[in-house]
């Protein structure tokens, strides 16, 4: 691949999802069993995804970014969960970023970051959870509050992705403590100015190119015009944008169980027990083709999200559904088809462990199973949310 990817940035969907294919085939499979025994994240990729022009999908073509609609980065997290579940969510976590800077801040203040973003001298990271919040997100502590012309941050975070090494955060605070998700806006942080302190906390290895952590703010001073979303805003784009996360997640895992069955196919021809390949028998190919039924079905939830977003239509329910059946497929058929390679399974030669506990983060990351089944049950039946989250409903509403 001897092209300029800075000079001629691929534009159409189909260019960009086979550079994707070329980076996770070439740069992704062959290093992650590394990254997990070392315990490592895939900062060597990001460099060359950068160089491949891949960082900016869904930034505006004339902030430097692709300008490609969501169903292509849908398509490139699939493509890169594939190879590697934790490099594939920690990569779509620092493009999130860089659009979510060129598209909700003045041009003149998204500059300040999004080039170092775009070429991946930066990492970004997205943060609503903290030690004492994570489903009830609009119980959140960090407080916001006004000093001079701007805000002064003070609070925890825990469990992000990318927390490890990121510069560049989008960060949820509250600015009116007891109004719930009415008080909460988001603000950039600078990971490089006075009041920023990387912690452990969310630290975990179970996936470990995820790059989870945490950090404190005190008394870290955010400008005026580094105020992403207003209170009152926030919570309500946060919500919006969640609903695509949501949907990639569905994609990733199912694409885990695609590696999967592939790689059990290929053992299933090659390995004999009483006198026959594997994929004789009838009891052993079965396994294969339940999870085969489930994918397809997973597929047709993730298509119509993924429509749905494309035409900026309503799709809570939609990405709902699409990452409640993905996840708990996912968990189910790698745990089933890692069974169904015997011992061989379990070893580093094959990803099968890997792919499991990246489906086990996806029934958590970006709303649990049990949050997006309220989401359901709300679309079905109409709202049942107990009065504490009132204030909540009238700002989605
Ligand atoms: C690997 C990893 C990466 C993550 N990355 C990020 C990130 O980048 N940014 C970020 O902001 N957050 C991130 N998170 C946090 C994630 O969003 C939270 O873990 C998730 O929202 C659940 O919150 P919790 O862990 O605090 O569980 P809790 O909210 O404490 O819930 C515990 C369990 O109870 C269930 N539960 C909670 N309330 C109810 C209820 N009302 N009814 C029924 N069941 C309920 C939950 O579904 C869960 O199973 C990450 C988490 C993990 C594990």
């Amino acid at each position: 691949m001897g092209i300029d990817h800075k000079e001629n940035p691929p534009t159409r969907a189909d260019e960009v999802l086979q550079l994707t294919r070329h980076l996770a085939q070439q740069w992704v499979r062959p290093q992650a069993q590394r990254w997990q025994r070392e315990r490592v994240m895939g900062l060597e990729v990001v460099q060359e995804a950068a160089r491949l022009n891949l960082l900016g999908v869904q930034v505006p073509v004339e902030q430097g970014g692709l300008g490609l609609p969501f169903s292509v980065k849908s398509g490139m997290a699939a493509i890169l969960a594939e190879a590697d579940f934790g490099f594939a969510l920690s990569l779509i976590n620092t493009q999130g970023v860089a659009s979510t800077l060129a598209n909700w801040l003045p041009a003149a203040v998204s500059q300040r970051w999004l080039g170092d973003l775009l070429s991946g001298q930066r990492i970004g990271c997205t943060c609503l959870t903290e030690p004492g919040a994570g489903s009830d997100f609009g119980a959140i502590q960090m407080q916001a509050t006004p000093h001079g012309s701007g805000w002064r941050l003070q609070g925890e975070k825990a469990w992000i992705i990318n927390a490890q090494v990121a510069e560049v955060m989008v960060v949820y605070a509250q600015t009116q403590p007891g109004i719930g998700a009415k008080g909460i806006a988001a603000f950039v942080v600078d990971a490089s100015r006075p009041g920023f302190l990387r912690t452990d906390r969310g630290r975990t290895e179970t996936v470990a190119s995820l790059g989870t952590g945490g950090f404190v703010l005190d008394g870290y001073e955010a400008r005026a015009d580094e105020m992403l979303h207003p209170p009152g805003m926030a919570f309500k784009r946060a919500m919006g944008s969640i609903n695509m996360a949501r949907t990639y997640v569905a994609a990733m895992a199912t694409a885990m169980v695609v590696d999967s069955l592939r790689i059990a196919r290929a053992y299933g021809e090659q390995r004999h027990t009483f006198g026959r390949a594997l994929q004789e028998h009838q009891g052993w190919r079965w396994v294969l083709a339940d999870a085969m039924v489930d994918v397809e079905a997973a597929q047709l939830l993730i298509e119509q999200a993924c429509a749905a977003a494309d035409a900026q239509a309503p799709m809570e329910a939609l990405a709902a559904r699409a990452k409640i059946f993905s996840t708990r497929m996912a968990s189910k058929h790698i745990a089933s088809l890692l069974h169904a390679l015997g011992a061989a399974g379990l070893s580093a030669q094959y990803p099968l462990s890997r792919h499991l506990a990246g489906a086990q983060v996806a029934t958590l990351v970006d709303g649990s199973t049990e949050m997006l089944l309220e989401r359901v049950w709300a679309s079905q039946v109409g709202s049942t949310t107990p009065p504490k989250h009132a204030i909540q409903q009238e700002i989605l509403n």
